[in-house]
C-alpha cells in the first residue's frame, strides 16, 4: 500500500494541519444547499438536535433525532445517549452516556418547528459525567433564589481563517496597533462582521436572551452579550449561544476560538466579564450592598481565580497580565468606571448608587455554569 508520510503539525488552538498554513478545509455551495433546506418535511415530524458540553468542558457537540412529534417543552423530550468514548466523557468499554433535555430553543438554520436541546450529561450509574457543571449550580441557584440573582455575560471571542490565523490579517506581519478597531467600522477596521450580524439573528430567533454585540479592542476580536439572565438560564442561554457561534461561522468557514489569549503579546486577550446583581443591589441605595459583595469576593480571589477558566487558573495566566485593560491574576482590587482591576462598578452604578457589579476576571472559555455559582456561593450563601 501506498503511504504518504505528511507531518502533522498541531496548531496550539488545536486544529490540525499539514503544513502549518492550510487545513483542506471547503466551502459548499450554500445556494444549492437552500433548495434542499426548503425541502418540506412530514406533516407531525420534527428535527430535533441535541447539544451537550463535552469532556473539554469547552468544546460542545451535537447530533439530530427525528421526532413524531412538536414537543412544547423540554419536558416532552426522551432522553437520548451518545458514545461517551469519543468525546472525553467515558472509557470504551462502558461508554454510553446519558443526554437529558434541560432546555429548548427554536433552531434558526432548520426553521420551522425543528428544535434545538441543551441537554446535561450523566454516566451509565445515571450520576453526573465530570463535564456536567449544571447540577452543582442549579442546586446553588434553587437555594439562592429568594435573592433573585441576575447576571450578564459579555462573551469575547476571536474569528480565525481556516489555517488559524486570525481573520483579515496579513499572512506575513500585523495589522497596525490596537485603537481603531474597537467598536470600529470600515473594510480596513473590523474584519468578520457578516458572522457576526448572522449570528446575533440566529440567537434572537431561537429565543436566547443576547442584548448585544460589539468589535473588540483587537482586530478580528468581537464581543456579544447575554442577559440579565435570572438563575441557571444564564449557562442554558450562554452555551446555546456558544454553540450558535461555532454553527454560524462554520456556515462562513471560519472559525471561532475563545482561547483567552490567542495573540501573544501587545494584543487584547478576550474575556468573560461578568455582571452581577442580586434584589439588595438593584434596589435604592443597593451600593452598600454591591460593596458588601466585593469585601467578600476580596477574600475569595483565589477560589474565584480556579474557578474562572476550564484550567483552573491556567488559561487565565495569560491573560490577566496587569495590561492591555486586566488586573493582574496575583491581586484583587475594585474601582469605579476602571478597567485595570477584578471587579469593576460602572460609573452609572455609582452615580444612581444602585445597580450591578461587574467581575471582569472570568476567561472567554470559562463555563458560566461554574462562574455564576462561584458568585452566588460567595455572595449569597456566604460559602468558600
Ligand atoms: P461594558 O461596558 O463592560 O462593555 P456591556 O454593555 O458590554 O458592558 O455589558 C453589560 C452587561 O451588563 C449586559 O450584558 C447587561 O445584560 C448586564 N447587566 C445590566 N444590568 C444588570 C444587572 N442589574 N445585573 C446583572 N447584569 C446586568
Ligand atoms: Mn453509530
Ligand atoms: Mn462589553
Ligand atoms: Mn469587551
Ligand atoms: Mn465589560
Amino acid at each position: 500500500p501506498l503511504t504518504v508520510s505528511i507531518p502533522i503539525i498541531y496548531h496550539p488552538i488545536g486544529i490540525m494541519t499539514h503544513d502549518g498554513t492550510n487545513q483542506g478545509f471547503f466551502g459548499t455551495n450554500k445556494t444549492v444547499l437552500d433548495r434542499y433546506m426548503r425541502v418540506e418535511i412530514p406533516d407531525g415530524k420534527c428535527q430535533a438536535m441535541y447539544v451537550w458540553v463535552d469532556g473539554t468542558d469547552e468544546n460542545l457537540r451535537s447530533k439530530t433525532r427525528t421526532l413524531n412529534f412538536k414537543p412544547q417543552t423540554p419536558a416532552d423530550l426522551p432522553e437520548w445517549n451518545f458514545d461517551g468514548s469519543s468525546t472525553g466523557q467515558a472509557e470504551g468499554s462502558n461508554s454510553d452516556v446519558y443526554l437529558r433535555p434541560i432546555a429548548m430553543y427554536r433552531d434558526p438554520f432548520r426553521l420551522g418547528d425543528n428544535k434545538l436541546v441543551l441537554c446535561e450529561t450523566f454516566k451509565h450509574n445515571k450520576k453526573p459525567t465530570e463535564s456536567n457543571k449544571r447540577r452543582t449550580c442549579l442546586d446553588v441557584m434553587t437555594r439562592a433564589a429568594d435573592t433573585r440573582p441576575w447576571f450578564g455575560m459579555e462573551q469575547e471571542y476571536t474569528l480565525l481563517d481556516t489555517d488559524n490565523h486570525p481573520l483579515g490579517w496579513p499572512k506575513n506581519g500585523f495589522p497596525r496597533p490596537q485603537g481603531p478597531y474597537y467598536c470600529g467600522v470600515g473594510a480596513s477596521t473590523v474584519y468578520g462582521r457578516d458572522v457576526v450580524e448572522a449570528h446575533y439573528r440566529a440567537c434572537l430567533y431561537a429565543g436566547i436572551n443576547i442584548s448585544g454585540e460589539n468589535a473588540e479592542t483587537m482586530p478580528a476580536q468581537w464581543e456579544f452579550q447575554v442577559g440579565p439572565c435570572e438563575g441557571i438560564t444564564m449557562g442554558d442561554d450562554l452555551w446555546m449561544a456558544r454553540y450558535l457561534l461555532h454553527r454560524v461561522a462554520e456556515d462562513f468557514s471560519v472559525v471561532v476560538t475563545l482561547d483567552p489569549k490567542p495573540v501573544p503579546g501587545n494584543w487584547n486577550g478576550a474575556g468573560m466579564h461578568s455582571n452581577f446583581s442580586t434584589k439588595g443591589m438593584r434596589e435604592a441605595n443597593g451600593i452598600v450592598e454591591i460593596e458588601k459583595a466585593i469585601e467578600k469576593l476580596s477574600k475569595l480571589h483565589e477560589e474565584h481565580i480556579k474557578a474562572y477558566d476550564p484550567k483552573g487558573g491556567k488559561d487565565n495566566e495569560r491573560r490577566l497580565t496587569g495590561h492591555n485593560e486586566t488586573s493582574s491574576i496575583h491581586d484583587f482590587s475594585s474601582g469605579v468606571a476602571n478597567r485595570g482591576v477584578s471587579i469593576r462598578i460602572p460609573r452609572n452604578v455609582a452615580e444612581e448608587k444602585q445597580g450591578y457589579l461587574e467581575d471582569r476576571r472570568p476567561s472567554s472559555n470559562a463555563d458560566p455554569y461554574v462562574v455564576s455559582e462561584r458568585l452566588v456561593r460567595t455572595i449569597c450563601l456566604n460559602e468558600s
